[in-house]
């Protein structure tokens, strides 16, 4: 297995606080890596320094072999890592395929000044993106309407949008039904399956996190407390004393 990224000695501090300590791990390609550890961890830091909204202290961030480390988001977006966030904010008066829309017009480099005739040339690869998430018969229904895992699908058909190879996805089912969480899960299980992408996600609910993660880094007061498969992360003492055995 090879990595699509590789994080060494990430360090990070807020004035006094360490939020993020000496922390190195690598996701390899096709691989759906789940990030965990308890509130004030450093999870969003460390997702804010991948995808360049931070620029660390100190560290490096390789993304396919190129550093990327301080780069600007936008750049690294451009590059190929794609983000989703735990409060997903779509345009509410917009309908759901003109979300998408737009989204593939901002990837295609495409003015919004031609609106409606830049949409119409996106309209079969936006409703292909819908189908893909099952969003398809809602295509039409404007966004403030939307149910609440609707709303977490369209995010990430839209971060779709921009043809990421990574996809950092943080939270991805908070808020949702279970049935809506496995819903979500299948489909990004899929993307990696399928379609050869590989996905970072923070994750509170564990059950999801054994289902789903290939491998489990986990943060503790910013710093690797372990990292590895399922099972060795379970069978960790540490980690199990501050998940207080819940695992
Ligand atoms: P949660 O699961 O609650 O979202 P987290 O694992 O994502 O937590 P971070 O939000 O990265 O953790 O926070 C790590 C540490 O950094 C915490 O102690 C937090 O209080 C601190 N912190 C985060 N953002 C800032 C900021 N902008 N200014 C100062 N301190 C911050």
């Amino acid at each position: 297995m090879t990595a699509i990224l590789q994080v060494r000695g990430l360090n990070k501090a807020y004035g006094g606080v360490q939020a993020v300590k000496d922390v190195s791990f690598a996701v390899n390609h096709g691989e759906l890596r789940a990030l965990i550890g308890p509130n004030g961890a450093g999870k969003t830091t460390c997702f804010n320094l991948l995808n360049g909204q931070l620029s660390p202290d100190s560290g490096e961030v390789v993304y396919r072999d190129r550093a990327i480390t301080g780069l600007p988001p936008r750049r690294i977006w451009r590059l190929g890592i794609g983000r989703t966030f735990q409060i997903a904010a779509p345009f509410a008066s917009m309908t759901v395929l003109e979300n998408v829309q737009m989204a593939l017009i901002s990837h295609h480099g495409r003015s919004r000044r031609l609106w409606s005739h830049a949409r119409n040339l996106y309209h079969a690869e936006a409703m292909a993106l819908l189908q893909r998430l099952d969003l398809e018969e809602a295509a039409r229904q404007t966004c403030g309407t939307l149910a609440y895992g609707d709303i977490k699908r369209l995010e990430l058909a839209v971060a779709l949008a921009h043809g990421p190879d990574l996809l950092l996805m943080d939270e991805p089912t908070a808020g949702m039904a279970p049935e809506e969480r496995a819903q979500l899960m299948d489909q990004v299980k899929n993307l990696v399956e399928q379609h050869g992408m590989s996905v970072l996600f923070t994750e509170h609910d564990m059950s999801v996190v054994f289902r789903y993660a290939h491998r489990v880094l986990v943060l503790d007061q910013g710093a690797v407390l372990a990292d590895g498969t399922v099972g060795e992360v379970r069978r960790n003492s540490e980690v199990q004393r501050i998940y207080l055995g819940d695992l």
